[in-house]
């Protein structure tokens, strides 16, 4: 097609706010536009532009967890990919990931958040443990960032490629416990959602914003909520989530 790809990052801030430390997590950003996604027309109207170009759901994923995660976070993420697993066997009947742990090398991170550049398939993605700051810190991403998903697609399509980040050091302290949360929120992305409402609460047609009058309380208690807070651990899929997913798993470009 000769076009631009773009890339979507649905990325996880800590924000150490005044009453509470939370996560922000602002999807969308540093994106190339080209030919965006437009979103689903599929439940809720302020939601139709809740979705990034989804993934692949017809196929199983294979997810290759990162060897160099201790033994208890992998478990944490394979929670995780179950938790969706049994979201997926409801709405479309199967698994959608199939995980794997094997050494993923240096290559799979992308250079830059809008690098397109590393490998990856429609059918399979990678969740990559990045601990180093200077590497963290070259992807443009925060100190204070606990996650992001690295999103390529094009036009209407399913996303080409896609690479999970996880960061554990940037869950230390007052984000102690968050990290379970943080993968299931970023296979949320990986699935092709955005934010259950917009974090910058502009309220955009198609995208509620999280403080705006009148937006649905549901939003706000979702795994996709864009704020994570160590008092409010989220480690089930809620109402919101299901809902938004079963919309996303059902896409066919
Ligand atoms: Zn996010």
């Amino acid at each position: 097609m000769g076009s631009m790809r773009h890339t979507k990052a649905g990325r996880i801030f800590n924000q150490a706010g005044l009453i509470a430390v939370m996560a922000v997590l602002a999807a969308g950003c540093g994106k190339i536009q080209e030919k965006n996604f437009d979103g689903l027309a599929c439940g809720s109207s302020d939601q139709f532009r809740s979705y990034m170009n989804p993934m692949d759901s017809t196929v199983i994923q294979t997810v290759s967890i990162d060897s160099a995660f201790s033994a208890s976070e992998i478990r944490m993420i394979e929670n995780a990919i179950a938790s969706w697993n049994h979201e997926a066997r409801l709405s479309i009947g199967h698994d959608i990931f199939r995980a794997q742990v094997l050494g993923v090398s240096a290559a799979s991170i992308p250079k830059a958040n809008q690098d397109c550049g590393f490998p990856g398939a429609s059918g399979a993605f990678s969740i990559v443990k990045v601990s180093n700051s200077a590497t963290w810190t070259a992807l443009g991403f925060d100190q204070s960032n606990p996650g992001v998903t690295i999103r390529c697609a094009r036009g209407v399509d399913y996303a080409e490629k896609q690479v999970v980040l996880i960061n554990p050091s940037n869950m230390a302290g007052s984000l102690a416990g968050i990290f379970e949360n943080v993968v299931l929120h970023e296979l949320g992305h990986a699935i092709g959602m955005d934010h259950s409402c917009d974090p910058t609460n502009s309220g955009k047609q198609g995208f509620a914003g999280c403080n705006m009058p009148g937006t649905d309380p549901s939003y706000k208690e979702a795994v996709m909520f864009p704020f994570v807070n160590q008092n409010d651990i989220r480690e089930d899929l809620r109402r919101n989530d299901q809902e938004r997913s079963t919309c996303a798993l059902n896409y066919r470009p």
